[in-house]
């Protein structure tokens, strides 16, 4: 399998994971706890930090070390969700806050002992039609007054900051449509007036639901300029999704692995399945689609790294990969036949896992509206 970059950042990588095997996993699965030893092991060893500039106390790492960070954690079925925004949430402060607010917050975000592991963007009301959102933030003197709710706010009781996107400038008086949006860097252990509830989901993501009841803010928490927020926050999607690409190839790569050794173990009609075409193929072409996707991971990060347009190729790695992830996990799974159920196995979760990646941090369809319009020029569809 091709994943022959950063040889000793993948070696590393598999041996602080292999400190964190199944029952860790599983235990936490269970109580949907959070992993904080191994997100401590994380910090402690720097990996973070990577894409902060050495100036600040982080290694500078490009991209593309990221991705290969990421891929490592899945590949070996750890779960980087914990803890991946930690990497990248802070590209925003970095590349749009002023030097003051870099000065002040990213060594502490470097050192790990500030942690930016939460954003704020979704809204039960608006979803995925951003610019539609109805948090506002409301200037009064040397402060911002915040009201409204957030909804998929993961990590917000594991985070001393926030990032927040909300509305400075009512819609009908924007000029351009992207207008009127803010994004704030909102310190969560000195407010008052924020509600954070957890949410349940069908997999162990330490997701929130925050209510925001008159919550008051420094006017210094503005990233950048007033009304620019929306574009603010774009930026750092190419990123994002580039990373979460990243962590559905090594999902897939844990995957094949478990269905080749098994396929070629489990003796049935005196047989290993695996010399069956009906249960050789699907991890075949599971395989083939993921190195094809990971090749556009590499691609895209690649652009990223040589700060090209990456637009495009970012979209399209999410896609691919978070299908790659998921077939390879559907036949994983088909391929154990009942053991695919047992907890002790790893893979339902590792299956509950991934799944998320067609919906979040952007769904499959939505990007795929991306590709029709902006890069294929067909009508907008919404
Ligand atoms: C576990 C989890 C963690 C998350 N973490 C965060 C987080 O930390 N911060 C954050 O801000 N958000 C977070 N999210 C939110 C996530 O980004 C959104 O769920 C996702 O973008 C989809 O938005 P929605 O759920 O509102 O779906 P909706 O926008 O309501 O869409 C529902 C369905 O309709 C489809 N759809 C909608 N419009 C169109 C269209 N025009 N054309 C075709 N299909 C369409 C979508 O593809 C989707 O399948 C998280 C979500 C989950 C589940």
């Amino acid at each position: 399998m091709t994943d022959k970059s950063y040889p000793e950042i993948r070696e590393g990588l598999r041996r602080l994971c292999a400190a964190f095997p199944g029952p860790y996993w599983q235990a936490l699965d269970r109580q949907r706890a959070y992993p904080q030893d191994f997100v401590a092991a994380l910090t402690e060893a720097g990996y973070l930090a990577c894409l902060i500039p050495e100036d600040y106390g982080g290694s500078g790492l490009p991209l593309s070390a990221a991705s290969a960070i990421l891929e490592e954690i899945h590949k070996a079925g750890c779960n980087g969700a914990a803890c991946h925004a930690q990497m990248y949430t802070m590209g925003t402060v970095l590349k749009h806050g002023s030097r003051a607010q870099k000065k002040r917050y990213l060594p502490e975000i470097a050192a790990g002992s500030l942690r930016l592991q939460a954003f704020a963007v979704t809204e039960p009301a608006s979803g995925t039609d951003t610019l539609s959102l109805r948090t506002t933030a409301e200037r009064r003197g040397d402060r911002y007054v915040v009201n409204g709710q957030k909804v998929w706010t993961s990590r917000a009781e594991h985070s001393d900051l926030l990032l927040l996107l909300a509305r400075t400038t009512p819609k009908q008086e924007v000029v351009r449509r992207g207008d009127g949006l803010s994004v704030f860097l909102v310190d969560l252990r000195a407010v008052e007036g924020l509600t954070v509830r957890p949410i349940r989901t069908m997999m162990n993501h330490a997701t929130t639901e925050i209510f925001f009841d008159s919550m008051e803010i420094p006017a210094e928490s503005l990233i950048g300029e007033e009304g620019r927020g929306f574009r603010y926050i774009l930026d750092g999607m190419n990123a994002e999704r580039i990373l979460i690409a990243s962590e559905c190839i090594g999902d897939a790569r844990w995957f094949i692995d478990k269905a080749r050794h098994y396929a070629s173990d489990r003796q049935v009609f005196a047989k290993p399945i695996g010399a069956n075409q009906g249960v050789q193929f699907p991890i075949a072409r599971a395989y083939a689609e993921s190195e094809a996707a990971a090749l556009m991971v590499a691609k895209a990060a690649a652009l990223f790294d040589a700060q090209k347009p990456c637009g495009a190729e970012a979209n399209m790695a999410k896609l691919l990969a978070a299908e790659a992830a998921w077939h390879a996990g559907d036949s994983c799974l088909q391929t154990h036949g009942g053991f695919g159920f047992a907890e002790e196995y790893d893979i339902e979760r590792k299956f509950r896992e991934t799944r998320l990646y067609q919906v979040a941090p952007i769904s499959t369809n939505l990007i795929l509206a991306y590709l029709g319009e902006h890069v294929l020029g067909m009508p907008r569809s919404y």
